[in-house]
């Protein structure tokens, strides 16, 4: 690339509403973030892709500061990350978070997973919040159970009230690390499509899957990654069609 082409990268990085730069991260001796460089537009959505191991869990949980990097940087809306105190409950719910496994409260009912965050952490007034809630459980198609405990749920309802869990914070982007991936494969579609419709809408997400159909209909880009490194980014088309690594290929050769 022209020093001109890294130029006007280098500054679109800068514009970006996540902007990951130069990040290292290791667990002891493992070196699992080598130089990750990721910039994310606003009502972007990136997918992450990748063999087990390769950092993909790692690199989402470093951009809400559940895991704290060795060097280089993070910006949300081009301010570094906060480590501590208010400021990073703040950041936990401007970066909202999905999980496989749901993580749900066990112990509080569906509407108090939901209106929780807004009344602790954005000191939503009680009444409003549940109004909001009912909304957002409604959007996720399991307003019918707003009374019920999460064990009293499928796993699809439960994933759908953890996405309006972080919805209701009004989060400015969300982060998805495989959130399909503990469901019995009749509730996947039901995840995905609210996810597709959050797209739509202008969510800006990150979502690490293997649902490669998730990837081909909402994603803008997909980034590879293997043994901690971004191998390859490009627009979903051009990745299934005409990966140009190896590491790529080969990955695409055992899940498709
Ligand atoms: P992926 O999500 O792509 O499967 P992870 O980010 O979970 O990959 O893990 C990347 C590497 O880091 C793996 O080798 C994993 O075993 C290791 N790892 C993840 N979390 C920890 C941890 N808390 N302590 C030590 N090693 C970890
Ligand atoms: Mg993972």
């Amino acid at each position: 690339m022209s020093d001109s082409g890294t130029l006007a990268q280098d500054t679109r990085k800068a514009a970006g509403l996540v902007a990951l730069t130069g990040v290292n991260k290791h667990y002891g001796d493992l070196h699992v973030l080598k130089d990750i460089n990721l910039s994310i537009d606003e009502g972007e959505v990136v997918v992450v892709i990748g063999p087990s191991g390769s950092g993909k869990s790692t690199l989402c949980r470093t951009i809400n500061r559940l895991e704290p990097i060795d060097s280089g940087s993070i910006t949300l809306d081009g301010q570094a990350l906060p480590s501590e105190g208010r400021a990073l409950a703040k950041l936990r719910a401007d970066v909202g978070m999905v999980f496989q496994s749901f993580n749900l409260f066990a112990h509080k009912t569906i509407l108090q997973n939901v209106t929780l965050g807004p009344t602790k952490v954005r000191k939503a007034d009680q009444k409003q919040a549940e109004k909001r809630a009912m909304e957002l459980l409604e959007r996720v198609g399991v307003a019918s159970q707003a009374d019920k405990y999460p064990a009293q749920l499928s796993g699809g309802q439960q994933q759908r009230v953890a996405i309006a869990r972080a919805l209701a914070m009004d989060p400015k982007v969300i982060l998805f690390d495989e959130p399909t991936s503990a469901l019995d494969p009749e509730m996947i579609q039901e995840v995905l499509e609210v996810m597709v419709d959050l797209a739509r809408q202008g969510m800006t997400m990150v979502v690490v899957t293997h649902e490669m159909g998730f990837a081909r209909t909402a994603a803008n880009r997909v980034v590879f990654m293997a043994d901690g490194e971004i191998v390859e980014e490009s627009d979903p088309e051009t990745f299934f069609t005409s990966p140009t690594s190896k590491r790529a290929q080969d990955f695409l050769g055992k899940i498709l």
